[in-house]
């Protein structure tokens, strides 16, 4: 990876091929005197999961150099891995530029399921949330975010099924570059992932909700809600100031009636801040009559955090009003936490892990 870095350093017209649609990879390829038709057959490897443009065995060598000359193909580098008991296993990469950034392979009974980061730190500054605590450093590329789901498949040889863009950054803040992403997991000439198995969380950017509305894509919208309290959502996260829950709660409204699909709302569940009856009574009101799904999740201990997660008994007591109350909810099984590979837990460099052999 040096020598690539040194290369690109004297090449910084170098364009990251996993980067371009389809139609953008036609144009580059015309532009270089190559039939349109090629680009078709580049696209599939790239997504075959490939390092190197002499793998695409049915390419002429004259076209295969052009590539070499014109383009990267590999963004993204393994670091290191750790483990967990439950078998979920977080990955640290490294992209071009040197800095580091964490996925997530976790295993289900439907299959693999990757969390995926979108970017390098976080502006949100959610105070449960690691990823908060390293500040803000870039916007990842399509390609980036692409190349995560590519490289977990590479290191662990299982096929991922699902994807949630729950890992370190803010989607709505990177819209388009994550909702390119999404159209590469999504094309069945590219990762070929149903929309239904790809999920996208949000802190609730009112913008980018009423833009994701009106997609056409059926990916699902979860909002990291956490309380119904204006007062203890601010205090929980800084967004909360800019767009009150009402505002939230009337953009996915919106949402439902232009896609007629259901929204999930994420609870971290702290003990003796937002896990009373009254709390979830309060949330019941808020959600009457919408379309969703709450996602009670445990909160997750992270270095310096103040809150602690609420007990087994209260978290069934939360679940059980709401579901009484018609609001379905469920409680989130807890994966990777001994390796802070749960939910808040993601940051750029991880501790104790095992290095690539
Ligand atoms: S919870 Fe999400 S939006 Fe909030 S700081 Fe963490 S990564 Fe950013």
């Amino acid at each position: 990876m040096a020598f690539l870095l040194r290369c690109l350093k004297g090449r910084p017209e170098m364009k990251n091929i996993r980067d371009l649609s389809l139609e953008e990879l036609e144009e580059e390829l015309v532009a270089l005197g190559e039939k349109k038709y090629r680009a078709k057959q580049v696209y599939a490897w790239l997504f075959k999961g490939v390092n190197s443009f002499d793998e695409m065995t049915d390419l002429s060598k004259e076209l295969i150099q052009k590539l070499k000359d014109h383009f990267i193909i590999e963004c993204l580098f393994l670091d290191s891995f750790q483990q967990s008991k439950d078998g979920t296993i977080k990955y640290l990469f490294r992209l071009l530029d040197g800095h580091k950034i964490e996925s997530v392979l976790m295993k289900y009974k439907f299959g693999y399921s990757a969390c995926i980061s979108n970017q390098i730190g976080c502006k949100m500054g959610c105070n449960f949330c690691a990823s908060a605590g390293i500040g803000f450093v870039r916007s990842l590329t399509a390609g980036e975010i692409v190349s995560q789901i590519l490289k977990i498949q590479e290191c662990s040889g299982e096929k991922i099924s699902n994807v949630v863009f729950m890992g370190i950054g803010e989607p709505f803040d990177n819209y388009d570059n994550v909702m390119k992403a999404i159209r590469f997991i999504n094309d069945p000439k590219g990762l070929n992932i149903g929309a239904r198995h790809i999920s996208v969380s949000t802190c609730g950017l009112i913008d980018g909700i009423e833009k994701f509305s009106n997609e056409n894509i059926q990916c699902n919208l979860c909002i990291s809600l956490h309380s119904s309290k204006d007062d203890v959502r601010s205090s929980m996260m800084p967004i909360n100031k800019k767009y009150a829950i009402d505002e939230v709660i009337g953009a996915c409204k919106k949402y439902i009636e232009k896609t007629n699909r259901r929204v999930t709302f994420e609870y971290a569940l702290v003990d003796g801040v937002n896990d009373s009856r009254e709390d979830a009574l309060h949330l019941v009101k808020l959600l009457h009559g919408m379309l969703c799904h709450v996602n009670l999740i445990p909160v997750n201990k992270i270095k310096n955090g103040k809150y602690e997660k609420s007990s087994v008994e209260k978290m069934m007591a939360f679940r059980d009003l709401l579901n009484e109350k018609g609001i379905v909810a469920t409680i989130r099984r807890e994966l990777g936490s001994d390796i802070a590979a749960a939910c808040g837990q993601l940051v750029m460099d991880n501790q104790g892990e095992k290095k690539k052999d």
